[in-house]
């Protein structure tokens, strides 16, 4: 495909080809095993069952809870979404998840891994044959290295592969062994990787954003939503990815029918200003841009709390009042700016003064578990935040 090439590769950005061999005999195998093993009926079921199931621990557990945190959810489901992603052989749930969220820092910028600005077929897959980066970048999920078995299956993430296909050999013997974990892997592979290629080169946008994100229907549908890509670049923390009722986005249906069973909760979806971005041209006017750091340092907090890998309850409280008082200068910045902002921009000011007021009360809870100092001073912390997003509201 003639994409031009923005940006060149580093001298150190070459392909392991011994390291590349699973990769490519997967598909050399894919395509040798037609000959080998008939196709029915039941075999397209599972190749299709299997792709969907595992695109779901892809899209819901590696890409909008461990990369974005969309939702909320328990421990043991968390652990959950990260076995089903990990059968997918797309490496370690915290490998991938953290280089994803150094892909939204700098996204088509020259740092981005895998921007198509650097090649089609790199960041469709070759990216990831590269041994530059093979690393976990632990320091962009501190929140999750808190869970020992997270830790584990990050690092042996070949094991729920290799078990997928072992449980499906007994099953079905070499046939369903195939389909289900060759075939399927490999559509499944390149299910995925059209996000990193084809989403930042065909479809529409409907935001202005400083990358080159598009939203495609036929890639919602194969990616269960993941082609809404534009909307995700635009407003990237929520469960939904198509904003819209027409944008059909199949892992949200399933995310909200297990939140009705209470499996997963506090959906996040985008705010009133961004589903009227189009029609408004709020594109012109900056949003208030929230500190990722404190939503970092709040989800190192829930984590210290439900670990309880025996942390001194110093480390939890300092955390906490740290993130009280940070949440307070963000209401007040942000209040201050709903006084001064034009029309446009006061609702996301207002909206991030009651967020970061709900962050602080949260913070303040925290530290009251610790029943120390820090409590008394985060409890201050979480007042002053109420009360200047109570003045944020007041302007809109
Ligand atoms: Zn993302
Ligand atoms: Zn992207």
């Amino acid at each position: 495909m003639a994409i031009s090439s923005k940006y060149e590769r580093a001298p150190d950005e070459r392909i392991s080809w011994l390291a590349s061999i699973p990769y490519v005999g997967l598909h050399v195998g894919a395509i040798a095993g037609l000959f080998v093993f008939p196709l029915s009926g039941s075999m397209v079921a599972l190749v299709v069952g299997l792709y969907y199931l595992r695109m779901f621990g892809i899209t819901a557990g590696y890409h909008r809870y461990f990369a974005h945190r969309g939702f909320k959810t328990s421990r043991w489901f968390q652990f959950v979404l990260a076995l089903i992603g990990s059968t997918a052989s797309q490496k370690g749930v915290l490998w991938w998840s953290g280089l994803h969220r150094h892909h939204h820092k700098h996204s088509d910028q020259p740092e981005d891994i895998h921007s198509p600005q650097r090649g089609f077929w790199w960041a469709h897959h070759l990216w990831i044959l590269c041994p530059k980066y093979d690393e976990t970048p632990k320091s962009q999920l501190k929140e999750f290295a808190a869970y020992p078995e997270l830790l584990w299956l990050n690092k042996y993430w070949i094991v729920p592969p290799l078990g997928l296909a072992a449980v499906l050999f007994l099953i079905g013997g070499l046939s369903w062994a195939f389909y289900g974990a060759v075939v399927s892997t490999v559509l499944l592979y390149h299910g995925t990787f059209v996000i990193n290629s084809l989403t930042h080169v065909f479809g529409r946008r409907r935001y202005e954003t400083t990358d080159t994100s598009k939203n495609s229907f036929l890639l919602a549908l194969l990616t269960m939503g993941e082609g809404w890509h534009n909307n995700h670049h635009y407003y990237q923390s929520t469960a939904n990815q198509g904003f819209f009722w027409w944008e059909i986005d199949l892992s949200y249906y399933l995310l909200k029918v297990l939140s009705w069973l209470g499996v997963v909760w506090d959906l996040r979806t985008p705010p009133q200003w961004v589903l009227e971005g189009k029609k408004r041209a709020y594109g012109d006017e900056p949003s208030f841009a929230f500190p990722a750091e404190l939503i970092d340092d709040m989800a190192a907090i829930s984590a210290l709390k439900s670990a309880a890998t025996g942390e001194p309850a110093t480390r939890l409280g300092e955390l906490a009042l740290k993130a009280a008082e940070t949440a307070a200068e963000v209401a007040e910045r942000a209040a201050k700016a709903a006084e001064s902002a034009k029309t446009k921009m006061r609702e996301s000011a207002a909206e991030a003064a009651e967020r970061a007021a709900a962050l602080a009360a949260e913070a303040a809870e925290a530290a009251a578990t610790t029943r120390t100092t820090w409590s008394e001073r985060a409890a201050q912390a979480a007042r002053a935040a109420a009360q200047s997003a109570a003045r944020a509201r007041a302007t809109c």
